[in-house]
Order: C-alpha cells, then sequence, then structure tokens
C-alpha cells in the first residue's frame, strides 16, 4: 500500500516538473521570438564525436544537443537538458557555422530536439551538404528534413503517427521486464523497413544485457544497441 501511495507521488512531481518545464518553454518562446520559428535555439552543447548508439555506431560525427525536454525519463542521464532555461539562446547561423568546420553528418539530440521548430537548422545544414539526423521521442510534432530519424519512444508520452511512419530506427531504451512488451508494441508501428534496436539502460546494463541477449535470439528481428561511447570513455 505504502509503495503504491510512493508511486503515485512520483508520478505526481513527475506530472508537476513537466508542466513547469512546458511552462519554461512558453516563457522562453514569449521573451525571443526567434525560438518561435526556429532561427535560435536553445544550445547545450555542440561537438565532433563517434556516434556510440544505434544503426550509425561507430561513426565520427558531430553532435547538436539542444536544451529542454518535459518527457520525464527517471533513468534519464542528461537531466541538465531538461530546463531550457538554463542554456543560451544561440543563432542557428553560427551553430552551423561552427558544425560545418567537423563533419558531413550533424546529429541533433536533446533533451527533445522537436520541442523546437527544426526546419531552419536541419535546411541551414543541408545548403552546406551536411546530411541530419535526429535522436527524438517522437512526443511533439514533427519540424525539419532529416536524412535519418532515430525513434526512442518513450512510456511517458508516446510518439505521434508522424513519428513512428517517419522512424528509420527504433531504439527502445530497456530499464526491466516490462519494457520488452512495449518494445514489440512500438515495432507494430513503424514501417517494416524500420532497423529495430533494443538498448539497455545504462545503470542496469549488467542485469538486462543477459535478458536482452536472450529476447533477439528468440526475436531476431530486434538487434542489440550498446551505449559503445561510454565504453569508450568519449562524449
Ligand atoms: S526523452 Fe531523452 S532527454 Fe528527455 S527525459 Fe527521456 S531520456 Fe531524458
Amino acid at each position: 500500500m505504502l509503495s503504491l501511495i510512493g508511486i503515485k507521488y512520483t508520478f505526481f512531481l513527475t506530472k508537476i516538473s513537466c508542466l513547469i518545464l512546458y511552462l519554461y518553454k512558453m516563457d522562453l518562446k514569449k521573451k525571443d521570438e526567434r525560438l518561435e520559428t526556429g532561427e535560435a535555439l536553445p544550445l547545450m552543447e555542440a561537438y565532433y564525436t563517434i556516434q556510440g548508439e544505434g544503426y550509425h555506431k561507430g561513426s565520427a560525427v558531430f553532435f547538436i544537443r539542444i536544451g529542454g525536454c518535459d518527457i520525464g525519463c527517471h533513468w534519464c542521464d542528461v537531466k541538465e537538458s531538461w530546463n531550457p532555461s538554463i542554456h543560451p539562446i544561440t543563432d542557428i547561423k553560427d551553430i552551423i557555422d561552427n558544425a560545418k568546420n567537423f563533419s558531413d553528418t550533424v546529429i541533433v539530440t536533446g533533451g527533445e530536439p522537436l520541442m523546437w521548430n527544426m526546419f531552419p537548422l536541419t535546411d541551414g545544414l543541408r545548403s552546406f551538404g551536411i546530411k541530419t539526423h535526429i535522436e527524438t521521442s517522437g512526443a511533439y510534432p514533427l519540424s525539419g528534413n532529416w536524412d535519418w530519424f532515430c525513434l526512442s519512444p518513450k512510456k511517458n508520452k508516446l510518439p505521434t503517427n508522424g513519428a513512428y511512419e517517419r522512424a528509420d530506427e527504433l531504439k527502445v531504451i530497456i530499464h526491466n521486464k516490462d519494457d520488452f512488451n512495449f518494445a514489440d508494441l512500438q515495432a507494430k508501428k513503424v514501417n517494416i523497413d524500420c532497423k529495430l534496436f533494443l538498448q539497455p539502460e545504462w545503470s542496469r546494463n549488467k542485469k538486462m544485457i543477459p535478458l536482452i541477449v536472450d529476447y533477439i535470439m528468440k526475436n531476431p528481428k530486434w538487434k542489440v544497441s550498446l551505449q559503445t561511447h561510454k565504453y569508450l570513455n568519449i562524449p
């Protein structure tokens, strides 16, 4: 009984903090209309590294991490991205000028990048011949033109129908056994040629990897994705 009250309390707190983060976003957009048009974005960090996860793992790419996320995954490893108001509002021209020095492929991640208008950023990158990839929960309406769309759905806030249709890659994080059922339900919603990955949540790596191995051997439409950048000790 007490643990049920605890779960309900945690759920309530998560909802409240998601609401506060949403209000932060709306307030920021009022203060700087470039956020509404996508001409500027709250930039958390941008760096050249190796993509550690999923279909493109092992490739050198430039990451652009956009601040702002109200999904509230309790195991999130970038909680500092959640509040958009603590990240500098950065003109996309500056973001693009920097990115084009490093790589012909940019991965836009967050936070949740689709909380913002992604068309100016992706069109700007593409005008320099840069391929645009996104990592998203898909919970917000689609924006941007993408060469690769990695959908990582979250139970707290499910993807839109458009995100399922657009996904090139479905990456489901496995934190507990129930997540295998969730993964299979999500796989039914994407296109037949979408690449399917199961990835252990980092803090439960040791417990979940044997279950994932067993599951994929019984369900070979899935492939394993590991956060290899964490093993390589790179960002
Ligand atoms: S959607 Fe991503 S950034 Fe947002 S809380 Fe979940 S794991 Fe963190």
